[in-house]
């Protein structure tokens, strides 16, 4: 597997007022709309969003940076085990928008190798099983993706009060993890009724799966309804403890996010 290019140093094409701007933690008093016309005036077409398509914060930001820029980029991972109203919604935002959507696939003989060794569905047996199925489904193809798509930064939905993985996201930081490009995460300081009004406020397309329960949809073995007033990300990987349930994507100089 491709390991992610790790520096602590920052990309070389990143301009050095952008790096100071970033360094000097001004953003924390700006609004998401700020920050993503800041992102776009400075970083454009060197910046995309990460969309799950399966949680209304990326829904959001994509609505945000396409009035801003209808050009803006977005990508989504395609793990090969989303439900079918994720495939929709994809489609219903290429068609209200008129947006190119650009699909990320896991390495079809990564998945082979997994499912010839461990059969179709791993994840119920243990955390390691789990975590080389995001592995091979989610963080190498976002890596490779991040590596090869000569980006200079990704604009993530991660949110402070989502998990206790997350409660130190700042808006902009360096990520070590992906090659230094810049990580820009607007709505770092929201609460999820604020992402709610904002999609309801602005008729925002989110996943139909919403109404039936789920507060965010990743694959579909991996994703379930929950009770109104529980913990939303007990949703996801349900089987496990709190402090494992994470993609691997969004972490520190080992990890890396979007809400995927
Ligand atoms: S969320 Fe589940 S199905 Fe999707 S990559 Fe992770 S373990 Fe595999």
């Amino acid at each position: 597997m491709a390991a992610p290019l790790l520096s602590s140093q920052p990309k070389r094409s990143i301009e050095n007022n952008v790096l100071s701007f970033v360094r000097s933690g001004a953003a924390e008093s700006l609004s998401a709309q700020e920050i993503l016309t800041w992102s776009v005036k400075n970083l454009a077409p060197r910046i995309a969003l990460s969309c799950s398509f399966g949680a209304p914060e990326g829904l959001a930001l994509l609505d945000m940076m396409h009035r801003i820029d209808p050009a803006s980029r977005v990508f989504v991972l395609d793990t090969g085990r989303l439900p079918q109203e994720t495939y929709d919604l994809i489609d219903r935002v290429r068609d209200r928008y008129d947006k190119r959507v650009e699909v990320v696939f896991p390495r079809p003989e990564a998945v082979r190798a997994m499912v010839s060794e461990r059969g179709l569905n791993p994840f119920y047996e243990s955390v390691e099983s789990r975590q080389r199925c995001c592995d091979v489904r989610k963080v190498e193809p976002v890596n490779r993706y991040l590596a090869e798509a000569d980006l200079d930064a990704w604009v993530t939905g991660l949110r402070r009060d989502q998990n206790v993985t997350r409660s130190e996201t700042p808006k902009l930081e360096l990520d070590a993890a992906h090659g230094g490009i810049i990580k820009v995460n607007p709505i770092a300081d929201w609460t999820r009724d604020q992402v709610m009004e904002y999609v309801e406020a602005n008729a925002v397309p989110t996943n139909r799966l919403h109404a039936a329960g789920y507060p965010s949809v990743g694959c579909a073995p991996c994703s379930r309804a929950v009770q109104p007033g529980d913990d939303p990300r007990s949703g996801r990987w349900w089987w496990e403890s709190a402090d494992t349930r994470e993609c691997g994507l969004h972490v520190d100089a080992e990890d890396q996010g979007s809400g995927i």
